[in-house]
């Protein structure tokens, strides 16, 4: 990734963009700017990007085909802009590749830091680990000998406890929906059993959490999915 990342914003309506490009330009990003799908997916391909921002509603073809279509060789993380009432549009662009979502209207801070998080993983993701001990705050998993300490002290987590676990903190910082949990978890015949990871993730909270009302590592995200703090 240069100094400067390239951010490519696809998105149909001016005032969104007026407002991204004060945003970003105050946080010195470079910015390119597409108005419609087609002409993205020509910029992007001329100019690769290291971070795009899409929204899905776009006036020539659907934001979720643009999204395939990056995806099929784009790997820098793709940040959906989604209406309030785009709920299921929001879940399958995660399950479709992207990164992260901005629900509109959003503040230039929200913007910022969701930015910040998507380069970040992106640069973790692109260099070899080299220890394979994850730490966040009081919280410590050891991958490599599969153990897990809070302040210390080791807690006891059943097999399936540990592995959804590993598969948030695999992906900290990014949202992994309820599909992609269940798949990753429990196996692809089992994408609609939302209750298991209620059930699970309760149990998992009340084992990490120092107050699992209140969670500190693992987050909700309402009506999507969950996200390990970052
Ligand atoms: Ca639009």
């Amino acid at each position: 990734m240069t100094a400067t990342p390239l951010i490519l914003m696809i998105e149909d309506e001016l005032p969104i963009r007026r407002f991204l490009r004060s945003s970003l330009a105050a946080d010195e990003y470079r910015l390119i700017e597409a108005d419609n799908g087609q002409q993205a997916i020509k910029i992007a391909a001329q100019q690769p990007p290291d971070l795009v921002i899409l929204d899905l509603g776009l006036p020539d073809m659907d934001g979720q085909e643009v999204l395939k279509q990056l995806r099929e060789w784009l790997q820098a993380p793709i940040i959906i802009l989604s209406a309030r009432d785009q709920e299921q549009q929001k879940i399958a662009a995660l399950d479709h590749g992207a990164d992260d979502y901005l629900t509109k209207p959003f503040s230039t801070g929200e913007l910022l830091a969701r930015i910040r998080v998507a380069l970040r993983h992106a640069a973790q993701v692109g260099e070899e680990r080299e220890s394979p001990v994850f730490v966040h705050r009081d919280l410590q998993v050891d991958l490599a000998t599969r153990r897990v300490f809070v302040k210390d002290t080791e807690i006891h987590l059943t097999p399936l406890e540990y592995k959804l676990l590993t598969t948030l903190v695999r992906h900290a910082g990014k949202v992994l929906t309820h599909r992609f949990l269940l798949k990753e978890v429990w196996g692809p015949l089992h994408l609609q059993e939302t209750h298991y990871l209620r059930v699970f993730m309760a149990g998992l909270r009340r084992k990490i959490e120092d107050d699992p009302a209140q969670p500190c590592y693992i987050l909700t995200e309402q009506g999507v999915g969950y996200r390990f703090a970052d």
